[in-house]
């Protein structure tokens, strides 16, 4: 089926778009092209591809027909025009600003954060000469002042890690907009079932496919989606992208490819000289995945909602951070942002502390105690005393991840089977 038409719904589209019946072999199901190279028609084709003339398939560095499928299908569903797959939600994040970036220049990014993506901006970009500066993006007036002449991206998570907190992304859309900067959002925890950031002014959308996209714990992956509407030549802080690209005789990108400008450039540039490419083994299976991820979406609310509020009214808890529950300070927030449900991840208070938490993941039978989130099953995490075990007790408090913490990803398993086990291991934990 095209996808040209925006008639069909997102369930439909989940399972469609991209995907044809292969050309070759009439297969309905989308072939993994297990291929390093593709045989080009003559010397002059070969020219062609290589000038960026015409579009084809070079070398799976760059392009692979199972990829390409899973790149239109994410664009699709989040509503923008073009998406470069590569191999993991980090390597997404450094796609993403790889064209907006130089040495010197800096990126404005919100504390509230999945924790790699901190260390990464904070520490390992600044190899590039690039920086972060991190602002609590509830303030926006904090949000406006940290843009100088050297900002060239807002970055934010839609719902963010580790779960209750809602970033009113209308409003950091318009700042980035007035300031003539992309705004970046992190849709991972989200998903484009429960919140579409184009919507409310995103300008490049970002996924670990590793997670929701996926949804079974099997392959890493990330997306970087464009909207196409950007105007990267309305002033000079994009040359990467305005300018003449002398890797390509001179070639400017914005003014040769329009609305695909950016999405071509990760592909020929991004994905040529770093190289952080996804398999299309990958590919496959987060596209079996995408099928369902409405439903998978729908019942991870569902069961998030319940258990959180049979959490928030157990003596043995302290607190519940879920922006789905009606306390929820974000609460309002979710009615415009994300509809649908604040996802399924949030933490929890446990009264008794660092010993009570590390009782709790060892005692329960249906939650696996993992660094991953956004599977169908039910994971849990102590930060404490493990991703964040390096931390002092303030950094930790600061994180999120205080010693009484434990992070929970709602799967998709039966809610009353989830509540018994989390009942019988917090009467373990907590005598
Ligand atoms: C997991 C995650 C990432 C990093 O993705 P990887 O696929 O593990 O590299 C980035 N952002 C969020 C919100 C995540 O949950």
């Amino acid at each position: 089926m095209t996808t040209d038409g925006p008639t069909y719904g997102f369930d439909t589209l989940q399972i469609h778009a991209g995907a044809r019946p292969d050309p070759a072999t009439g297969a309905r199901q989308t072939p993994i092209y297990q291929t390093t190279a593709y045989v080009f028609r003559d010397a002059e084709h070969a020219a062609a591809l290589f000038n960026l003339q015409e579009v084809g398939f070079i070398y799976s560095r760059l392009t692979n027909p199972t990829i390409a499928v899973l790149q239109e299908r994410i664009a699709t569903l989040e509503g923008g025009v073009g998406a470069v797959c590569c191999s993991s939600g980090h390597a997404a994040q450094i796609m993403a600003l790889f064209p907006l970036m130089q040495p010197g220049m800096n990126v404005v990014a919100s504390t509230r954060l999945y924790g790699g993506t901190v260390t990464q901006f904070s520490q390992t970009i600044k190899r590039f000469g690039w920086s972060a500066t991190f602002v609590d993006f509830d303030d926006l007036d904090a949000v406006k002042a940290a843009i100088d002449d050297n900002t060239r991206a807002v970055f934010c998570e839609s719902i963010a890690n580790p779960g209750g907190y809602i970033t009113d992304l209308d409003a950091v859309g318009k700042i980035a907009n007035d300031a003539g900067l992309p705004l970046v959002v992190d849709n991972t925890s989200a998903t484009p079932y429960l919140c579409r950031p184009i919507e409310h002014g995103a300008t490049l959308v970002v996924h670990s496919t590793t997670k929701y996209l996926t949804g079974n714990g099997t392959v890493t992956g990330g997306c970087v989606v464009d909207t196409g509407t950007f105007d990267w030549s309305a002033s000079d802080k994009f040359p990467s992208l305005s300018q003449p690209e002398p890797a390509y005789h001179g070639l400017k990108f914005h003014e040769t490819f329009g609305p695909l400008a950016y999405t071509f450039h990760g592909i020929a540039i991004g994905l040529r000289d770093l190289g952080m490419t996804m398999n299309p083994q990958a590919a496959h299976y987060t596209l079996m995945g995408i099928e369902t991820l409405s439903l998978r979406m729908q019942r991870h609310v569902e069961n998030a909602e319940k258990i959180a509020a049979w959490l928030e009214n157990d003596p043995r808890i302290d607190f519940v951070t879920y922006a789905g529950l009606p306390s929820s300070p974000y609460s309002d927030r979710m009615k415009t942002i994300c509809p649908k449900g604040a996802g399924a991840l949030f933490t929890v208070g446990v009264k008794g502390g660092y010993d009570a938490c590390v009782k709790l993941v060892n005692t329960l039978e249906i939650f696996s105690h993992v660094a991953n989130l956004g599977d169908a099953r039910s994971l849990i995490i102590h930060a404490a005393s493990t991703t964040h075990r390096q931390l002092t007790p303030d950094q930790q408090e600061a994180a999120g991840a205080a010693p009484n913490v434990v992070r929970i990803s709602i799967g998709i398993e039966d809610a009353d089977d989830l509540i018994d086990d989390l009942d019988r291991a917090l009467a373990a934990a907590c005598g």
